[in-house]
Formats: structure tokens, sequence, C-alpha cells
């Protein structure tokens, strides 16, 4: 059974009895959800565990910081019905739940996500459905929420097979954590329901630690990708969980070797009470740089940023490239060292 209450956190040794008081109050401001295959991946030995570290809530999430805000990615700017994000001409977002089978501690939509938190209605998804169809220039539909893969196969599926029945949609991106938190719910039905005629799916992957990837999940997303869907990861750069090169390296690796492309490291959004699981740019690019001499290009994700206000993700480097002008760059090599690049001296 999935643990909701933080006396069952305690009970199933999961955090000090001294902190149950704590983990009450962080409870009753932000959603608690951990499913058994995550409590059974975490080692009650290691008081800093970095899979305990993204479940099990922790006092440092009450205090907000005042760069910290509600929506940190600046949905609510381009959302022009409800549930849907409209913020590149080439894509939208469709949050149909706004549920997860698990409550992360960083998320950088806890405001809205939550048990008991709205889903779309009948009414609302016709209507977001609608937007879609009237804007001919929506090549791509990104399911997100919450966990679209929470909704049962027969509705997910039905969802899809009326995105993909848009004519000019091509594209339909499911986000999502389900395969790691509970594999055994992608099932044959449930990996059917994501494909459907006249789009092409892709699955987006969430794992931060390479811990997550069990033979369990590695089986669960065997099942996605032998079915003809591509998958691709979805990572965030978090303190104390996977701000290490020997972490990112190992997780890199093992989504590749499980066919899913690493696609992005999100540098930590500023989301309420988050504070402690944020690294600067500065770290996130000297890593970036030591996975780069490490792992060859297919185990490399682009580092990536969501400017606060809804200004859009861009990457955050580093940069191997230094422009001098027509003569042309100096480039950095894997180890640091600088070149001349002068084709036209
Ligand atoms: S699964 Fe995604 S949306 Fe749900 S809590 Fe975790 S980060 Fe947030």
């Amino acid at each position: 059974m999935t643990i909701r209450l933080p006396s069952d956190l305690v009970a199933a040794a999961l955090a000090p009895p001294e902190k149950l008081a704590d983990l009450a109050r962080v409870a009753e401001r932000y959603a608690v959800a951990m499913t058994p295959a995550i409590a059974a991946l975490i080692d009650r030995g290691d008081p800093n565990d970095p899979i305990a570290r993204q479940f099990v809530p922790d006092i440092a999430e009450l205090t907000t910081t005042p760069e910290e805000r509600a929506d940190p990615i600046g949905d609510n700017a381009h959302s022009p019905v409800e549930g849907v994000v409209h913020r590149y001409p080439d894509r939208v977002l469709l949050k149909l739940v706004n549920v997860c089978a698990v409550y992360c501690r960083f998320c950088f939509r806890r405001e809205m996500v939550g048990p008991g938190k709205q889903a779309l209605t009948a009414q609302q998804l016709d209507a977001a459905l609608g937007y879609i169809a009237a804007h001919p220039e929506i090549w791509e539909v990104i399911l997100t929420g919450g966990d679209p893969l929470v909704l049962s196969a027969r509705r997910l599926g039905e969802v899809i097979r009326r995105i993909a029945a848009i004519e000019h949609v091509k594209i339909i991106r499911l986000h999502t954590r389900l395969p790691v938190v509970s594999p055994e719910k992608i099932t044959p039905a449930l990996v059917r329901a994501l494909k459907a005629p006249g789009a092409t799916t892709y699955v987006a992957l969430h794992a931060n630690h390479p811990r997550e990837l069990t033979a369990a999940v590695r089986a669960a997303c065997a099942r996605i990708v032998d079915a003809g869907i591509p998958m691709v990861s979805q990572s965030v750069l978090l303190r104390g969980v996977n701000d290490d090169a020997q972490t990112l390296e190992k997780l890199m690796r093992a989504f590749v070797e499980c066919r899913i492309k690493p696609y992005y490291l999100h540098h930590a959004d500023l989301a309420p009470g988050t504070s402690h699981f944020r690294t600067s740019i500065e770290e996130g690019q000297a890593l970036m740089r030591t996975l780069r001499g490490r792992v060859s290009g297919l185990a490399q994700p682009t580092y990536v940023l969501d400017i606060p206000g809804g200004y859009g993700k861009v990457p955050v480097g580093p940069d191997y490239v230094d422009m001098c002008g027509e003569a042309g760059a100096m480039l950095e090599d894997i180890n640091g060292l600088k070149h001349d690049y002068s084709p036209n001296s």
C-alpha cells in the first residue's frame, strides 16, 4: 500500500519517531505519498539515503525563500484554457490530472498537485482538445500533470485517440514517473493505450538516481520500448541526491542501457520550500563538464533551466566555444585545454 501518513512513515522505519511532529507539519502543507516499490528501495540505515531524500518530507520544506514562487516556471501566464499551457508555438502541455503515484519533495508543481486536486472535467477536456484542434501550428502535445499514467488504460487510451485524431498533431509525449515508482502498473493494456493511429508517441521518464532503475523498472521500460515507443529521460539536479559526477554518470549509463535517450537534466526550479535541493548553476556546469569527459554523446543530457516567469527553457551550458571575432574561435577540450580554431586565417 502507498504510504500517505507521517505515522506510517515512522511505522515503516522511514523516519525516526522524534521527527513525527515535523513530518506532520510538512504534510499539512504539501502532499505525501510513497509507493511500496520506492519504500523498498530506501536504505533505512543511511540517514542520507538519496531515495529517501526525494520522498520523505523534511522540515526544511517549510522555509520558503524570497525568490521562490508558487508557479516557478510561469505556466499560468501561458494558459489559454484550463489544463493547457501554450508557451511555444508548435507544442502545448495538456495537464489531464493533478495527482501522482508519489509526491516528490522538490516538485516544481507542488502547489498544484496532490490528492483531491481537480482533474480536468469532461467539459474542460473538450475545451482543451477544441483549443488544440483550432490551432494548426500545434505539432506536439505533451501530457503532463500530475502524472498522466495514473489514469486507467481505458481513459488514457481514449484521450490519446482523440488527440491523435487531430490532423496536425503528429507527436504525443507523456511525462511520467510511474514506471519507476510503480513498475507493476505498466501493464500490457496501459502500454497499448499509449499509442493511437495518426500520431507518434514518446514517453519521457523522470528518474534522478541510478538505484531507481531496478530490474523491475527496467522490465517496465522494456515493455514500453518493445511496443515501439521511444523513451527519453528527464532528471532534476538535486543536492544530496545526484549532485556528484559518479552518480550522474551511472544514471545516464543506466538510461542508455534501458534504451532511454538522456534528454534533460533540469536545474532545480524555484519551487517553494526546495532551497535545500538546489545547487548553483556553476556546480551544474562543472558536473556536465565532468560527464562530457566520461560518457559518450549518447549518454549526454542537455542541462536546462526554466526561466522564472514563463520565459521558457534554455540550455545553461557549459560552453566550450569562445568566439574571437571573424578570425575564428577558441575551443575548450574535455580536459579544459584551449585550442585556437581559425579556419579562414
Ligand atoms: S511525479 Fe512529477 S508532478 Fe508528481 S510530484 Fe513528482 S515531480 Fe511533481
